[in-house]
């Protein structure tokens, strides 16, 4: 049987990568999709394991040659999802997260139909600036525009399979787990 795809977007800071985290240490057998970026990488990060590093000239070669899923433009920086691995793991029945942005996930959908899209929501707009201010890694104007596509983001939120309010860790990564199990026919 075909592995399932399970898509999952939210706002920055909603605390995405930890629910994911999570679910990746309860369940092994689930893979979690690296991205190519064009973009430098991070002090810590490491090339093939947090994204693919690639070189604008590189990215557009790839994505001519039809080998991204999807693709977006973020932030002046190109993200996209390599193809091959993912259809490789889901014929080989292995279920797949990708966790990419709104733009990405609107893509995924027309591709792909059977994935299932989640959206990850914080408990209130209050309660994201309260973690964006508590992570420290931006200042005030970033945490303002990072607010304000926080509420467009929102917007779309109905546009997905199911929605998961970010409020209790583990009741929030037991939601998403369930999810990606969820028999083909139940979403
Ligand atoms: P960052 O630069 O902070 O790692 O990521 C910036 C944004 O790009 C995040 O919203 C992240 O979810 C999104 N992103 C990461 N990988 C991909 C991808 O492969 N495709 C798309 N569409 N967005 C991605």
């Amino acid at each position: 049987m075909a592995g399932s795809v399970t898509v999952v977007a939210g706002p920055s800071g909603v605390g995405k990568g930890t629910l994911i985290r999570r679910v990746l240490a309860s369940d092994t057998d689930l893979w979690l999709s690296v991205s190519a970026t064009t973009r430098a990488p991070r002090p810590g990060e490491v090339d093939g394991v947090d994204y693919v590093f690639l070189s604008a000239e590189d990215f557009d070669n790839l994505r001519e040659a039809g080998g991204f899923l999807e693709w977006a433009e973020f932030a002046g920086n190109c993200y996209g999802t390599p193809a091959a691995p993912v259809t490789d793991r889901i014929s080989r029945g292995v279920d797949v997260i990708l966790e990419i942005d709104l733009q990405g996930v609107r893509q995924v959908r027309a591709n792909l139909p059977a994935a299932r899209t989640v959206f990850i929501s914080p408990p209130s707009i209050d309660a994201l600036g309260s973690r964006l201010a508590s992570r420290g890694t931006e200042d005030p104007a970033a945490i303002e525009r990072r607010l304000a596509a926080a509420q467009d983001e929102l917007a779309a939120a109905g546009e997905f399979d199911c929605v998961i309010v970010n409020d209790d860790v583990e009741v929030a990564a037991n939601q998403l787990l369930a999810w990606v199990h969820k028999p083909a026919n139940e979403h």
